[in-house]
């Protein structure tokens, strides 16, 4: 009987590791399943970028055949996961808030802080001081860092110019972050971050002039995908971020909601309702809002880095969401004030202290459901025949060194749609 080899422009073989999640979330109206299978002396192969191949390294050569410029990776001793995908950011920033960081170990609140005029608003003033290009390069180094920790998708939030010219200008930087460098980038609209202080007085003016001016400018430029809110007190109320949020919707931006950080105000009630396909943070969320969640298609996103880095001694009830069937997602909330962990190895480890996570639970959390958060579940987040082929390679015997290595990065090489972009 004549076999019939698949072609394959690049392969991993033998590694010593392979995660492979055998019944993947995939969206709404799906049952979501935490099982991984770690399978042993494994090998999987691309072509044109896209997953061909996974299966046991002895069968390699009789399913493979190799195109003539093919490049083959030797995957001994080494752990093969999907690439992580970070799908909150707000990595396009300015200036140093370290003094706000003191401050806040000495005791002083948050949204305190953001009332006196710091916190983003500190940022907000250093973006607007700063050209195009001085952000770019600035941010540049800042993906650098995600991408030799393993990140391959990231997003990345506007929200620090809060005027039409510099949050475009923030959204030209996130452009041209995906366009330059090798993992995909994806960009959200966040003009309601915060209220500038030229609109202290009257914020429903604020909140006017994003949902009719700057909301259809932003969808036209195509240069975000997603619109998200910040909805908490002295920020946006539920009638504002709605207002924001189907404005949004209505010139094609998919809605998300940073919820139920501080105070539990309605977010989780107005993400299902405008359809949200994410809602961030949720530390205050109640079991009523759990319940609420399932089945809404919403996916509950978790950034332990925060909570943690703005000294929370409550953090999000993720056991009680993995309970309910929620497909729980974490992230890193990367920003300069309320959170610098960057690392995706790090955030992990915190999903595991802080929230009670499994190792398993943590690693399908910064992949698959971290990408259904993006709308990218059926793209990556997981290693399967056409999926894009994005690969870390760790130097460790299994996944579960992950979190558990906290302080060290493992990570051997990254893997981007079948080209290595990162390795050591
Ligand atoms: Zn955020």
């Amino acid at each position: 009987m004549m076999s019939t080899r698949v072609l394959a422009d690049f392969a991993i073989h033998g590694l010593a590791s392979l995660v492979l999640f055998p019944n993947p979330y995939s969206g709404r109206g799906t049952k979501v399943c935490w099982d991984i299978e770690e399978k042993h002396d494994f090998s999987l192969a691309s072509r044109n970028g896209k997953i061909c191949w996974v299966g046991p390294a002895d069968k390699f050569s009789d399913n493979i055949k190799l195109t003539s410029d093919a490049e083959v990776m030797n995957g001994n001793g080494l752990s093969g996961i999907p690439g992580f995908v970070d799908s909150h950011t707000h990595l396009v920033y300015a200036g140093d808030r370290s003094g706000e960081f003191e401050l806040r170990v000495q005791g002083k609140k948050y949204l305190d802080i953001l009332a006196s005029g710091g916190g983003i608003l500190k940022t907000v003033s250093c973006i607007r001081s700063l050209s195009e290009d001085e952000i770019f390069f600035e941010s540049r180094e800042r993906v650098w860092r995600m991408i030799e920790t393993g990140v391959t998708t990231l997003e990345i939030k506007s929200g620090y110019g809060l005027d039409l010219e510099n949050e475009m200008k923030m959204l030209r930087v996130i452009k041209r972050l995906g366009d330059e460098l090798p993992i995909r980038v994806v960009p959200t609209f966040m003009g309601a971050h915060a209220v500038p202080v030229e609109y202290k007085e009257r914020p429903d003016a604020f909140v006017k002039l994003i949902c009719e001016n700057w909301i259809p400018k932003v969808a036209e430029s195509k240069l975000a995908r997603f619109n998200d809110v910040f909805t908490e007190n002295k920020a946006f109320n539920v009638d504002q971020s709605r207002a924001i949020l189907e404005a949004g919707r209505k010139n094609g931006l998919i809605p998300k909601i940073h919820a139920d950080e501080v105070n539990a105000i309605g977010g989780i009630d107005l993400a299902i309702e405008v359809g949200a396909i994410s809602a961030d943070h949720l530390l205050k969320t109640t079991s009523d809002g759990i319940s609420k969640l399932v089945g809404s298609g919403v996916v509950p996103t978790l950034l332990p880095g925060t909570s943690t880095f703005l000294l929370e001694t409550h953090h999000a009830p993720a056991r009680a969401m993995i309970d309910a069937g929620l497909p729980v997602a974490i992230a890193s909330d990367f920003n300069p004030g309320s959170c610098q962990f960057s690392s995706a190895n790090l955030i992990q480890t915190l999903a595991m202290l802080q929230l009670k996570m499994s190792a398993a639970e943590t690693l399908m959390a910064a992949t698959l459901h971290a990408a259904h958060a993006l709308m990218l579940g059926n793209e990556t987040g997981s290693i399967e025949i056409g999926k894009n082929m994005d690969i870390v390679l760790l130097e460790a015997s299994s996944y579960k060194q992950i979190g558990y290595r906290a302080g060290e990065n493992l990570v051997h090489a990254v893997i981007s749609k079948g080209i290595p972009v990162f390795s050591i």
